[in-house]
């Protein structure tokens, strides 16, 4: 295993970072938001379009957490099927939060062609390999709902699936061609870049420390100054803190690893996703791979603890890229990092109203480059007046989760046990000699 590298393969190889600088003094914004992730700056860009002034405040550099970090799949809708959103939410309003998440990838699309942002971003379709028959029998009903709503999905077969992956462990799978790629951190920064174009401003190396309600206003404390503002959006995520308790205990956060091979030959890169689509497949832990701009495979998958993968954790990942690419047995690995993502209990994402004027979006549980981009856009538009009823998503109050120590110790608990499944269930395929994994 290489030593710790210092940096992520995205941070190696993003596109300039945009300068900016730590809050300095007392400043006024009609909507300070507290997060420069995707959520964050989304909603800033949006909210800007609208003519509000906007100052995000950022603890870290730029992209030092999740949306810097991830994968770069751009996946259309959320885990939970169509037909269960409607089941939820209604009919009415169900069908509107399915099509507004099925559109998720379009609002990322257009965002990068309409500020120009340069990050590699690729709409060549989002792959989901299915691990065995039962798996399979699932997608195949996901893709007749979502065809039954016009989309772009289909339903394949193990020599597509192989075909298109390159990869001889799949028993078939479903192409959904709205999704995509992007070079994660490049789309951060370009939209960073975007928010300042439109006259909005964003402080790094700024914690908010303190949330103060004043009389039809919020304070924001930071150690280096502070913002008065009229709203104010929490956009945290995964690495929501002790500014708002109720919140970081309304999510779960678990560890997500990645690690990059070096760059593939090009006989390699003829037979693994050739077509350059993002796949993540159906293990209970599921595995999610692609290459980047170079033809470096970067594979991801959970980790159990920390925030960095250790040793352990990097040697799962090799045995991972080994299992799902045999031709690749000798490959040389350059990068590995990791970072958190935000799980809620029922799966989706949550848009809360905490208090007059203060909102919060969070809870893509792994899906959030499409979906923390729209979220961004929610909270503007709530912000801006949209009623409860107008909105795609519901405004619900934040609910923290009971005994939430215990529940994320068992949470960490259920991703062992889930892997010894995933593993046993690879060893008995392996016994069986087969070279699929049903
Ligand atoms: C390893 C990994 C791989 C992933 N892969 C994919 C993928 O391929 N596809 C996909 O759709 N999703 C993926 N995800 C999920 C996706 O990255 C996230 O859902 C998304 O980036 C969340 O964006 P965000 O803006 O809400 O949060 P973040 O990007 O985490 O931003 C929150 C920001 O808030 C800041 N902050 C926190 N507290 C304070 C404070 N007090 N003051 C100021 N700032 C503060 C943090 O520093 C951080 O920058 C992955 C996640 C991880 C970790």
């Amino acid at each position: 295993m290489p030593a710790a590298p210092p940096q992520s393969l995205w941070s190696a190889t993003a596109t300039a970072a945009p300068a900016l600088t730590p809050l300095a003094g007392a400043r006024r914004a009609d909507v300070a938001i507290i997060g420069a992730g995707y959520t964050g700056l989304s909603a800033a860009l949006h909210l800007a379009a609208a003519g509000r002034a906007v100052l995000v405040l950022e603890a870290k550099a730029l992209g030092e957490r999740a949306s810097g970090l991830n994968g770069g799949q751009v996946i259309p809708g959320l885990k939970t099927d169509p037909e269960a959103l409607e089941e939820l939410f209604g009919p009415e309003r169900g069908a509107r939060l399915v099509a507004s998440v099925a559109a998720g990838p379009d609002l990322v699309f257009e965002l990068i062609d309409r500020h120009g942002i340069g990050c590699d971003a690729a709409r060549s379709g989002w792959i989901q390999p299915a691990t065995s028959a039962a798996a399979l029998a699932l997608l195949a009903a996901r893709v007749a709902q979502w065809q039954r709503r016009g989309a772009a999905v289909e339903l394949l077969g193990a020599r597509e699936v192989g075909l298109l992956t390159g990869s001889p462990r799949y028993c078939g799978g479903l192409l959904d061609r709205r999704g995509g790629t992007v070079q994660p951190l490049s789309y951060l920064r370009g939209l960073a870049r975007a928010v300042v174009r439109g006259g909005g401003q964003i402080c790094v190396h700024t914690p908010a420390v303190r949330l103060r309600h004043a009389p039809r206003e919020w304070q924001i404390e930071t150690p280096t100054g502070n913002v008065t503002a009229a709203t104010v959006i929490l956009a945290t995520n995964a690495y929501s803190g002790e500014l708002l308790g109720a919140l970081r205990r309304s999510i779960i956060t678990v560890p997500s690893f990645q690690v990059a091979t070096a760059p593939l030959t090009p006989a390699q890169r003829t037979q693994i996703l050739p077509g350059g689509q993002a796949a993540s497949d159906t293990w209970h832990l599921l595995r999610y791979f692609r290459l980047d701009a170079a033809g470096r495979l970067v594979l991801g998958a959970r980790g159990t603890f920390g925030q960095l993968p250790g040793p352990r954790s990097c040697r799962h990942h090799y045995r991972a890229v080994r299992e799902i690419y045999p031709q690749l047995a000798g490959v040389a690995f350059e990068y590995h990092w990791g970072g958190l993502v935000a799980m809620t209990r029922d799966h989706l994402p949550h848009l809360h109203e905490l208090a007059p004027g203060l909102l919060a979006g969070l809870g893509y549980n792994g899906r959030g480059v499409a979906m923390a981009t729209l979220m961004g856009r929610l909270l503007a538009q709530r912000t801006l007046g949209m009623s409860d009823a107008e909105l795609a998503f519901p405004v619900t109050p934040v609910r923290p989760i009971p005994f939430h120590r215990v529940s994320s110790f068992a949470a960490r608990a259920a991703i062992q046990y889930l892997r010894a499944v995933d593993g046993l269930a690879r060893v008995q395929a392996r016994l069986r000699g087969g070279s699929s994994w049903t």
